[in-house]
């Protein structure tokens, strides 16, 4: 699915610079579910918006399902984005003027998908993430958890090959913490590649391997057996 080899990436800070990824290897099989890890600063959020192609690496090598990403123009990359990923953050990022189902449906527009279909296929995801009911509702009158569902129904809409995830339960109680996570183990179950950022070791034990951030290395590539989610829903 994807293979990272010797990957490094600097930020300009005054006039020197912090460098952040120190050569990064890092290989995915679909149907993985990878937990990445680290401390505050040491370059998650950096290596999954690399892999995201929201950013660039400065130097290293980043191949995408066979593709070489590199050079990318702004217009291709959000293409390969649109075909490739789907991503979930841990504060959701939905738009706030547009209902749960149009949230969900808006990736759709952008694969060039007409109005009728967009909404018939957005009503699908957001009846898999349990919400059919709320969906001509407004972001802000969701609970974080719904809130976060909308999201995952909308990653998943244009059925991407790479769920992304910075954070999904940064900002939720335990017990949302744990429903969200059996939302995305399901999703891996059905063969849906996932690769997400957290701090909490209770939630990355809740993924198949754990891969350990420091000072812009990995540290640590280890399989765990995996805790399921549901048990504490
Ligand atoms: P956290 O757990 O706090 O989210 P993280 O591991 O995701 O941390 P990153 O966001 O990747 O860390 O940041 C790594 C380092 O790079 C930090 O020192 C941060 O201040 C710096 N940094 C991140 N983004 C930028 C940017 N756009 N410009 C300059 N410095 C940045
Ligand atoms: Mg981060």
């Amino acid at each position: 699915m994807l293979q990272i080899h010797q990957l490094h990436k600097s930020y300009p800070m005054g006039d020197s610079s912090l460098h952040v990824l120190k050569g990064i290897d890092l290989s995915v099989n679909q149907g993985e579910m990878v937990a990445i890890m680290g401390s505050s600063g040491s370059g998650k959020s950096t290596l999954l918006n690399i892999i995201g192609m929201l950013d660039e690496a400065d130097s290293g090598e980043y191949i995408l399902d066979g593709l070489t990403i590199k050079n990318l123009t702004e217009k291709k990359a959000a293409v390969y984005r649109n075909k490739f990923l789907g991503f979930i953050f841990q504060s959701f990022n939905l738009i706030n003027y547009k209902t749960a189902l149009e949230n969900v449906a808006l990736p759709l527009y952008y694969q060039g998908m007409k109005r009728k279909e967009r909404l018939e296929l957005a009503m699908f995801h957001l009846g898999k993430v349990g919400l059919a009911d709320w969906s001509h509702h407004l972001p802000k009158e969701l609970s974080g958890g719904q809130k976060q569902r909308v999201a995952i129904a909308r990653a998943l809409a244009a059925n991407p090959k790479l769920l992304l995830a910075d954070e999904p339960t940064g900002a939720l109680d335990t017990n949302t913490s744990h429903e969200i996570m059996a939302f995305i183990q399901q999703l891996n179950d059905e063969g849906k590649t996932i690769l997400m950022v957290t701090h909490e070791e209770d939630i990355a034990n809740m993924c198949k391997r754990i891969v350990r951030l420091r000072d812009g290395v990995i540290i640590e590539d280890t399989k765990v057996n995996q805790v399921r989610a549901e048990q504490y829903v």
